[in-house]
């Protein structure tokens, strides 16, 4: 699933290609790609409107439209925007002519993607309020915020992580290796965290999305670029899908967990693993994380 990164590649290579153009024809040719819209009265809502600005919110692609109107796009599984393809694609599902001649397709072969036209700045406002909490790589992504939306949670560090109410953003790949970045386990409980770690966790985030970001992406999947092109992060991962391969920085071999359904790669030597309740603390003194101690 395309995150931050890819999300943030996407936006950078059409924003020149599309800001100040004119919507001339959108064909919505999926209705499932609006629900609980209607695929006609979107594509009205769209058409002739000027893209003023190219935006992003976490893993969702904003569109800034003349007239105060904005759609929020969602890749989810299986994605992709192409400009100027030769031909359509098997799975096209959305096909927006500019009035400079090119176009742009919007495929996606599992069809979890989505498109919806909020009518206002409020409506997105309160669509986005209701489902991402800060964006990485800004000033509102702090560590007292990431201390406060930790404290008290026993939920696993990695699913905290995931969760884009707290955290904008960051997917699966990112979670991986922001987690393995600031040495933290992933089945470490959020409300755990002591402060230095909380601070390696935030950078460990931004500098895995920027990371991601600089590489233009990663492609595992379907993920492509707006030419039909691959991101190489993929080439850089630290612990992502290298299970059974050397640590980068202990040599130990890259394990492969489950972590709330989802594939996770962990060094288990330079995340060290929580203690479980009634295990003796470590001969460093540290005493037990008190979310663990009073667990069920
Ligand atoms: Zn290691």
């Amino acid at each position: 699933m395309p995150e931050l990164p890819e999300v943030e590649t996407i936006r950078r290579q059409l924003a020149p290609v599309l800001e100040s153009r004119r919507l001339a024809r959108v064909e919505i040719l999926d209705p499932r790609w609006t629900q609980p819209q209607g695929p006609g009265e979107v594509a009205a809502g769209l058409e002739r409107r000027v893209v003023r600005r190219l935006e992003r919110a976490g893993k969702y692609l904003v569109w800034a439209l003349s007239g105060e109107r904005f759609l929020l796009m969602h890749l989810r599984m299986t994605g992709t925007l192409l400009f100027d393809p030769p031909a359509d694609p098997v799975h096209t599902r959305v096909r927006i002519a500019l009035d400079d001649g090119h176009r742009l397709v919007y495929v996606d072969p599992r069809r979890f993607g989505t498109g919806h036209l909020m009518a206002s700045a409020a409506a997105r406002d309160l669509y986005l309020g209701a489902r991402l909490g800060p964006e990485p790589l800004t000033p509102a992504f702090t560590v007292d915020y990431l201390r406060a939306a930790a404290r008290g949670r026993t939920a696993p560090v990695k699913a905290f992580v995931l969760d884009q109410r707290r955290i904008a953003g960051v997917g699966n790949i990112y979670a991986d290796e922001a987690l393995f970045r600031a040495s933290i386990h992933p089945l470490r409980p959020a409300g755990s965290l002591r402060s230095a770690q909380l601070a390696a966790l935030h950078d460990g985030i931004e500098a895995a999305l920027a990371a991601g970001i600089a590489a233009k992406g990663a492609t595992i999947d379907d993920f492509r670029h707006v030419d039909g092109a691959h991101g190489s992060f993929q080439d850089e991962f630290l612990v992502h899908l290298r299970e059974g391969r050397p640590c980068v920085r202990c040599a130990t071999p890259i394990r492969k967990l489950v972590v709330g359904g989802r594939g996770t790669y962990v060094c288990e030597r330079c995340q060290a693993r929580p203690r479980r309740r009634g295990q003796a603390a470590s001969s460093s003194g540290r005493r037990p994380a008190r979310s663990a101690a009073s667990s069920s």
